[in-house]
């Protein structure tokens, strides 16, 4: 199988095509822009490997993406790469307007244009997965749960950029019968993940001794899901889902973020005692403007359909992953270094630059 990821030097992306070259043996071509959240780095363990190359290319590159598909003829493409963090797209939308909109149809029509010249078998058996965001959805009250046909109400520039995409998406395969797939995901965490995000945020600060910023009251719910649990679901939904459907993909584990905080406190402190629990670091700060309430996943389509089951509870996966960073400093420290900290996610005057936010974030939320 010979597969194309899009963003794979991402967070995501690299645990898929670590998954994908490692433990399915397929031949995989990253393509990842290597923005501020790309990192070469987390494509360590398949450097060199005969079955991985990795195109420094930006999906919004036409020219590009069609000399790729035209030389790495792909039987598979797993769209993963966009701009990812919400409080950026407060500050700048315009980069998540280019990566997540535009990207995603250039992309579309470089693999429509290039599926169109397959033989019927060729075309048959090609799939193009695109990962998206239970974000899509908007916010839960305390019940429910979000499912394949929860109509979409997006609340921030990044969720409603991936509502937009997830709509093309769908809109290639209805219209010009290109096999698509869309999968909508909650929360991911685990190792290699960027040190904005809650809970790598949380591990770094907490064993720096630093302040653990927490938005409102912590109270906001997300729904956490492994990244291996997640990569072996993408995995299974470009192989046998259906074209035109959706797949939700979630790991049944919701948590309070101020849970989630306090359950890394504790697991750092059995591993690395300090005088005085880090729980005391913990700091409530202003809100997240349209900050959604609740986020939960129903997976059962994926569980009856594919047989797929997440591995890890979140008991286990956050055990696992303050373990990696606790001994991958070698990843995580030059990242540190190259921000310096600082609120994200406040909106500013007029901001339509088509820029990311520089890589100066450090708040804290899901
Ligand atoms: P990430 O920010 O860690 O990685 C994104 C990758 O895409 C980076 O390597 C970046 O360099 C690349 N990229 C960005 N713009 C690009 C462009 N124009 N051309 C080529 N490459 C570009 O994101 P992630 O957390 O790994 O998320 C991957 C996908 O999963 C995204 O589509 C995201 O919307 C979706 N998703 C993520 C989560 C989560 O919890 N992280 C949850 C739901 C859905």
């Amino acid at each position: 199988m010979r597969v194309i990821v899009t963003g794979g030097a991402g967070f995501i992306g690299s645990a898929l095509v670590r998954h994908l070259v490692l433990d399915r043996g397929h031949d995989v071509l990253t393509i990842d822009a290597l923005t501020y959240a790309g990192c070469e780095a987390s494509l360590r363990p398949v450097a060199g490997r005969d079955e991985h190359s990795l195109l420094h290319a930006d999906i919004c590159d036409k020219a590009a993406m069609d000399a790729a598909f035209a030389r790495f003829r792909p039987d598979r493409v797993m769209h993963l790469a966009a701009e990812s963090h919400v409080d950026r797209s407060i500050t700048g939308a315009g980069a998540f307007i280019r990566s997540n909109l535009v990207g995603t149809f250039i992309l579309l029509e470089a693999a429509r244009e290039y599926w169109s010249g397959l033989d019927r078998a060729g075309r048959e058996a090609f799939r193009f997965l695109h990962v998206s965001t239970d974000e899509v959805y908007g916010s839960l009250g305390p019940e429910g749960l979000f499912t394949e046909s929860t109509p979409y109400d997006p609340s921030s520039p990044y969720s409603a950029s991936k509502a937009g995409s997830d709509h093309l998406a769908k809109a290639w395969q209805r219209t010009y019968g290109l096999p698509v797939v869309v999968s909508n995901c909650s929360n991911n965490y685990g190792p290699y993940h960027f040190p904005e995000k809650l809970i790598p945020l949380t591990i770094l600060n907490a064993l720096a001794g630093r302040a653990l910023p927490v938005y409102g009251k912590g109270e906001n719910v997300r729904d956490w899901l492994y990244v291996e649990d997640h990569a072996r679901a993408l995995d299974l939904i470009a192989e046998r889902g259906r074209p035109g459907e959706t797949y939700n993909v979630g790991g049944r584990n919701e948590r309070r973020n101020i849970d989630v905080v306090r359950r890394i406190c504790s697991a750092l402190d059995a591993r690395v005692p300090t005088a005085i629990p880090r729980e005391s670091l913990i700091e409530f700060v202003a809100d997240r403007p349209g900050h959604d309430a609740r986020y939960a996943i129903d997976a059962t389509r994926l569980e009856r359909e594919l047989g797929w089951r997440a591995r890890e509870t979140f008991e286990t996966g956050i055990d696992k992953t303050v373990d990696w960073y606790l001994g991958n400093a070698w990843w995580w420290e030059p990242l540190r270094e190259s921000y310096a900290g600082g609120r994200l996610g406040l909106p500013a005057a007029g901001v339509a630059d088509g820029a990311a936010a520089g890589p100066t974030a450090a708040m804290v939320a899901a």
